[in-house]
């Protein structure tokens, strides 16, 4: 059993993220882990990381749903920063899809505006 997302945190990204990172829209959203947390770790301080500002993105269910079972949409979802493999850091940009803006999460639940290409994309 993993441990919960605080209420806290998911306020903070209620506040963060109004509409889904994929397609824009604001309702049935859902919580998103960007680094699975199926692996390395559930407790402690590791747990905090997993379930905190910087893995977790608000996507609708449909999105969220196609992610894991669609393998063009999971390929997708990678190159945007939406699903991260374990060793990618949790500062590697995210893609706004409906925005055309990449940024990057902060641990205090804001997203900050950059420059950014994914070379591998
Ligand atoms: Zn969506």
């Amino acid at each position: 059993m993993g441990e919960q997302i605080k209420p806290s945190i998911r306020k903070q990204l209620e506040a963060r993220d109004e509409w889904c990172w994929h397609c824009g829209e604001h309702n049935d959203l859902v919580i998103h882990h960007r680094r699975n947390r199926g692996m390395g770790g559930t407790k402690g301080k590791q747990a905090a990381i997993t379930n905190g500002c910087q893995n977790l993105i608000r996507v609708c269910a449909q999105y969220n749903f196609e992610m894991e079972s669609n393998a063009t949409v999971g390929a997708a979802a990678r190159g945007w920063g939406h699903k991260l493999p374990m060793w990618e850091d949790l500062e590697h940009p995210v893609f706004d899809c409906t925005k055309f803006v990449w940024y990057v999460l902060t641990t205090d639940g804001r997203k900050v505006e950059v420059n950014f290409r994914n070379s591998a994309f």
